[in-house]
């Protein structure tokens, strides 16, 4: 009989700080005065103290480590969400990034006192073109979409030195939310392309739509589906042929690391997310790094400044007359950056086996779920496979239902609805951190969910029937947050 990790029975309630205040309770033990008692600061100087709660020790121990326990990441179990990389971020990154003389480093002290860092991003930034074949980064983007409006920049700087105006942008139905938004806001407007029913895109769905007043395509690959682009290099040499360029969205290279050399698969920009194949913890808006990378040609319209080495020394330049200018303050967020750097020597070689390992993961799953699951594409897929609720139409069942009810059994949902061209998407990734049994038990979490959609399907209605809070109004949520208590 298998256990699944999901019991709430010792999952706390808690009221607020100020609700469990007690008049006269503290929280250190001072010696008893032995002057008389004087009233506080406050009373005697700007009016009335602060209203704080009086609490013990204790009170406040348990107070937020209750909450703490309300909380899911990926340090308390498998976060299964596509799209996103939820991988575990090894401790020994946050060490490297606390370490004092990296950790308290000041972005204004003057370049000598700082040939540490400087030197660590210059290594990151070797690092990163082998790992993606390209020849040239900046490491100054902050997001993935970041790094893609800087993709976006360069294009657009690169058509304009060549005296040419080119406004349009091809974006394919399996690309990321994101990529139609960036090309948008660099002022580009995206034309919209569909996959084949291999989910992959066709050459001839380019070639129709490319010609001179294209400036290129925005390809994500491996695409949202989890499938890699097979047509890509001739899909590059019809954009090349035409004048145009070739971003790739890298965001999923978590499949693909020291495998396929981007570079020679035609890509002419494309970015990384750091925060997700690079191991720093995401989610809630966090601090992230989105690098931009190019190849030669295109190297000087790179963001500056730029991280340069004389003989030993290293030092920054503004020195690059052709460059899109200034993307962020400094030089971007560092700390990612360290932890990426930290990932990356601690791995070594094993970077690639990283990659091999997550996409077995996601072809297990896939596998061993097509049985009870639409799989929307019956294929090899990478680091991620997508199914839907297509079998459980009858039960009346949707995708909602089934992903709210392996919360009862103590998974996170995986990403749901994404991406758009598969309809009621349920899509899987499970990333090279879980081991076979875990995943074992995922497997079987979601076929008892099946089982239930056509033997109880109250019970999926209802779900989740064990978690802190019930079922949401997900579009009330959205469209009338409370976001004052
Ligand atoms: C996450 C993601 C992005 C956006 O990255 P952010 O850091 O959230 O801006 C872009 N493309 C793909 C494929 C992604 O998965």
């Amino acid at each position: 009989m298998t256990v699944f990790p999901g019991d709430s029975g010792l999952i706390f309630n808690e009221p607020l700080l100020w609700e469990k205040g007690k008049k006269g309770r503290v929280g250190i033990s001072l010696p008893r005065p032995d002057v008389p008692e004087a009233a506080p600061l406050g009373d005697q100087w700007a009016g009335p103290a602060p209203d704080f709660p009086d609490l013990g020790e204790v009170d406040v121990v348990r107070h937020y480590t209750r909450l703490s326990q309300w909380n899911f990441g990926v340090d308390s179990g498998m976060y299964p969400l596509g799209s996103c990389t939820m991988k575990y971020n090894p401790k020994i990154n946050e060490r490297m990034a606390a370490l004092p003389g990296l950790a308290d480093v000041h972005p204004l002290l003057p370049e000598e006192y700082v040939q540490g860092p400087l030197r660590l991003m210059y290594e990151l930034q070797n690092l990163l073109t082998e790992v993606t074949g390209m020849d040239a980064i900046s490491v100054q983007p902050t997001a993935g979409a970041h790094g893609e409006l800087a993709g976006m920049l360069v294009i657009h700087a690169y058509h304009r030195s060549n005296g040419e105006k080119r406004s349009r942008i091809i974006v394919p139905d399996t690309a990321h939310g994101t990529n139609p938004a960036s090309a948008a806001l660099c002022g580009m407007e995206p034309l919209g392309i569909q996959s084949n029913d291999q989910g992959i895109l066709p050459v001839e769905a380019v070639a129709a739509v490319m010609d001179e007043s294209v400036a290129g395509i925005m390809v994500t690959n491996p695409n949202t589906l989890g499938l890699f682009e097979e047509n890509f290099q001739k899909i590059a040499q019809v954009v090349h042929s035409k004048g145009g360029l070739v971003y790739c969205d890298g965001a999923n290279m978590n499949a693909i690391m020291g495998i396929a050399h981007l570079g020679r698969l035609g890509v002419d920009v494309m970015h990384l997310n750091l925060h997700k194949t690079f191991s720093t913890p995401h989610g809630g808006g966090g601090p992230g790094s989105g690098p931009v990378l190019v190849r030669k040609h295109l190297e000087k319209f790179l963001p500056v400044p730029r991280i340069v080495k004389d003989g030993d020394r290293y030092r920054l330049s503004d020195d690059f007359p052709d460059s899109i200018g200034r993307l962020h303050a400094f030089y971007g967020n560092f700390g990612v950056m360290i932890k990426a750097y930290s990932y990356i020597m601690t791995l070594g070689k094993d970077l690639k086996k990283a990659s091999q390992v997550a996409v077995l993961n996601a072809n297990y799953i896939k596998e061993q779920l097509k049985s009870v699951l639409h799989l929307a594409y019956d294929r090899p897929c990478m680091h991620e496979c997508v199914f839907s609720d297509k079998n459980q139409k009858d039960q009346k069942i949707t995708t909602l239902d089934m992903v709210k009810r392996l919360m009862d059994y103590g998974f996170h949902p995986p990403t749901i609805y994404f991406p758009l061209v598969v309809h009621g998407a349920i899509m899987i990734e499970p990333t090279e951190t879980e081991c076979k049994e875990d995943i074992d038990v995922f497997i079987e979490a979601f076929k008892s969910v099946v089982r239930e959609a056509l033997e109880d399907p109250e019970a999926l209605h209802r779900a989740p029937s064990r978690s802190k809070v019930r079922r949401l109004d997900e579009t009330a949520a959205a469209r009338k947050p409370c976001l004052i208590n």
